[in-house]
């Protein structure tokens, strides 16, 4: 399974729709400073169910939609996602060879959440993902600077890092959710 193309439009310093395509094996992003690289990475971040604007980089959510200097009226930002499924991870989706993410954030406060197409919660695609040892918690993403945290992990982080790869997480998390309701 792998990212095979990324469509940004109105979210951060991205006013306009863009298409990135992703390769299998490796992909580099380069520009200058302040070019939009990390921005990126805070829309797959976004997209696969981030909800803490400081993860996201920003004071509030609402800083999520583009708000810079054109004469455009962005209503929301949306981010897409999508993975190849083949050979399939989630029975779930076992028919699908491709596996949309959608997530959109409007000015008013409205967000929408679709897995292939079809609307669902923002929940089920964090759960999705929680399959896959990825979370806001795991180390799927390391930030700029982080490697050299990452290296002096304590033992307590370390421990949540080997309940990601053991896929503990998500039964702590499911676990959380039902004595909580
Ligand atoms: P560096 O090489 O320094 O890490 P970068 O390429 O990672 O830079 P980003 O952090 O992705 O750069 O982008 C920062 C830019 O995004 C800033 O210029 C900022 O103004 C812009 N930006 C962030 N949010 C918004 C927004 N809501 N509307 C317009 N522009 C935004
Ligand atoms: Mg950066």
């Amino acid at each position: 399974m792998f990212i095979k193309r990324l469509e940004i439009y109105g979210f951060k310093s991205f006013p306009y729709k863009v298409s990135i395509p992703f390769s299998p094996k490796i992909t580099a992003i380069v520009g200058p400073n302040g070019s939009g690289k990390s921005n990126i990475l805070d829309a797959i971040r976004w997209v696969l169910g981030e909800q803490s604007p400081k993860k996201l980089r920003v004071k509030e959510l609402s800083d999520l939609i583009f708000s810079g200097n054109n004469n455009r009226n962005i209503d929301f930002a949306e981010v897409k996602l999508l993975l190849n499924h083949e050979p399939p991870v989630w029975e779930t989706y076992k028919d699908f060879p491709e596996i949309l993410i959608t997530r959109r954030f409007y000015r008013n406060g409205e967000s929408e959440y679709f897995i292939n197409q079809k609307p669902c919660r923002l929940k089920d695609i964090q759960f999705l993902f929680l399959d896959l040892g990825v979370n806001p918690q795991s180390y799927g993403i390391i930030e700029q600077g982080e490697v050299s945290k990452f290296i002096d992990l304590s033992p307590k982080e370390r421990k949540i890092l080997l309940e990601d790869l053991a896929g503990v997480s998500k039964l702590k998390i499911t676990e959380e959710n039902t004595l909580k309701n």
